[in-house]
């Protein structure tokens, strides 16, 4: 056991000191509603893009409702979305009155598979396509089925693939700055498209003061507080995606043959949110957990069987084998900027010594 080391968390936000003092400024300035901070963000954002248009909201998931609301999304309608995902996908389309259409995720990049598409949801008009732990989905296999696409980037900010900014070919893109995302404010969302309607619209919904009209809009508003801490982290992008990148590459070298990867996670460009592990079966994978545990490192479990959307619906299980054999083999083990050199080389140790 190494010494000196205290318990490694599985996330933790990288505040620096300019955060620090970008929030402060704002807290001085006495204005901290939506304001030049949050406008600021929403024109970085169609600089990221060279071009289209944003908005930013409370959340990831108003992101995605607004984003769905605009495309249509309504009683009748049907959205597709994968099983191996968070909840707040299926709250989002709950919210519009669509129905959810659960589709299985291929092995390899843990992204939606358009096979299962095909199969499991036929008449979706709009598929969401979540670039899972900064996987690109293949969304180009997608637009053969004639659907509006979603590209769900919480994870794949800052992503490059084949030298293309990752989360420009949908037809609309959201993004969380939750604590645990890849930039944050604590709380916050946006969402970006070339749709300049959809983008009004979403402006007009997030806001319900002093309007001439009525019809239910909804606060999904921003503070300046936030929207200063996110643009200030926004400024490291480049950084962000670097360090992850570079303790990835050192991950890999160090595991154990028997234990594999995301495809494509090393691959120029990638932005890797999670480094998650795909062990031969369940009980190999509970045994590295408890391997790293002892060495002060937590691991969580990305997505538990339970948490696997078919299951909330009580869809069969027999339906969705990819997806039921990852939530039983895959382990995500730290991998945020803020780790120190000392803790990125206690943990290639650890995963060297699994099983030797
Ligand atoms: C976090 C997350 C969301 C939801 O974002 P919130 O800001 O937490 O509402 C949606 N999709 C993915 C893939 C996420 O990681």
């Amino acid at each position: 056991m190494a010494h000196g080391i205290n318990m490694i968390p599985h996330n933790k936000p990288w505040i620096t000191q300019d955060d620090r003092l970008a929030v402060d400024s704002i807290l001085k300035s006495g204005w901290i509603a939506p304001g030049k901070q949050t406008f600021n963000l929403e024109s970085e954002f169609q600089h990221y893009y060279d071009g289209g248009y944003s908005c930013a909201v409370s959340s990831g998931t108003a992101a995605l409702f607004l984003a769905l609301r605009g495309l249509g999304a309504e009683p009748g309608k049907e959205v597709a979305l994968p099983t191996y995902a968070c909840s707040a996908l299926l709250n989002a389309i709950n919210m519009t009155g669509a129905t959810p259409k659960l589709v299985d995720v291929t092995p390899d990049t843990f992204t939606i598979d358009p096979d299962s598409l095909e199969k499991l949801a036929p008449n979706a008009s709009i598929v969401i396509a979540i670039h899972t732990y900064g996987a690109r989905a293949n969304i180009e296999s997608l637009r053969k089925f004639n659907v509006k696409i979603i590209e769900d980037c919480c994870h794949s900010l800052g992503g490059i693939h084949n030298g293309k900014t990752i989360g420009m070919d949908g037809d609309a893109s959201i993004f969380s700055f939750y604590a645990t995302k890849i930039i944050t404010g604590g709380q916050g969302g946006l969402i970006w498209s070339n749709n300049k309607e959809l983008i009004d619209e979403a402006h007009d919904y997030r806001n319900f003061d002093c309007r001439e009209n009525y019809y239910p809009r909804f606060n999904f508003q921003l503070t300046d507080i936030q929207a200063a801490m996110i643009n200030s982290q926004f400024k490291r992008l480049k950084d962000i995606v670097s360090r992850r990148y570079e303790i990835a590459q050192q991950y890999i070298k160090n595991l154990p043959s028997e234990l594999i990867v995301q495809e494509g996670i090393e691959s120029e460009g990638r932005m890797v949110y999670r480094f998650v592990i795909k062990a031969s079966d369940n009980k190999e994978r509970d045994a590295l957990k408890e391997h790293l545990y002892k060495n002060r490192i937590k691991s969580i479990i990305p997505i538990e069987r339970y948490e696997l959307l078919h299951r909330y619906l009580g869809n069969e299980p027999e339906i969705f084998p990819v997806s039921e054999m990852l939530a039983n083999t895959t382990l995500s083990i730290p991998i945020f900027p803020a780790l120190t050199d000392e803790e990125v080389s206690h943990i290639c140790n650890t995963l060297r010594s699994f099983k030797q």
